[in-house]
């Protein structure tokens, strides 16, 4: 890993613009600050974009289509850590799956890849990937997910 000092909230707003410029104008997505902290943190500036590109890439693959399609990433300050959360409204992950999602190659059935903005094709292999960036950083990420909400939560350490 090659450590240097990112600002999240800059990090966050680059990445919504490339988020945005792959998704449809009606489609809408947002940055949610929650904290007004410097919201710095000690990382791999590749990997951490990486990672948002994952989180927010399956967003828009697995999310509600426009116009109806929300996306929200949100960033927080909590206990000394940086929370990060990526948040869409699309059909949600089966129960069966949830626990399933961060092994390699595991992919989850999907009712209707009609219902989405990009086709559902994918290796199974982007959760595995941003676990793996997550750990590296001494953080931790976790899922949680209902028809119409599902929330990827990112921590890291703190650097400020
Ligand atoms: P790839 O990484 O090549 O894009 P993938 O999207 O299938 O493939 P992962 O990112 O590891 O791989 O995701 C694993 C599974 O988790 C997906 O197949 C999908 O079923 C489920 N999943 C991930 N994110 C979401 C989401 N936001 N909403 C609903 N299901 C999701």
């Amino acid at each position: 890993l090659k450590l240097q000092y990112i600002d999240m909230i800059d990090m966050a707003v680059q990445s919504i613009e490339q988020t945005k410029s792959r998704a449809s104008d009606e489609h809408k997505i947002r940055l949610q600050l929650i904290s007004s902290d410097k919201l710095g943190v000690q990382a791999d500036k590749e990997r951490i974009k990486q990672l948002l590109f994952i989180l927010l890439d399956n967003a828009l693959k697995y999310g509600r289509p426009a116009p109806q399609g929300e996306i929200t990433l949100k960033l927080d300050k909590q206990q000394g850590q940086v929370m990060i959360s990526v948040i869409d409204n699309g059909e949600g992950i089966a129960s069966e799956d949830l626990e399933h999602i961060f092994e390699e190659f595991y992919r989850g059935r999907h009712r209707s890849s009609a219902n989405t903005i990009a086709p559902i094709i994918g290796t199974g292999l982007g959760l595995t990937i941003a676990s793996a960036i997550v750990r590296a950083h001494n953080g931790a990420i976790t899922a949680c997910s209902e028809p119409g909400n599902t929330e990827f939560k990112v921590l890291l350490p703190c650097a400020d």
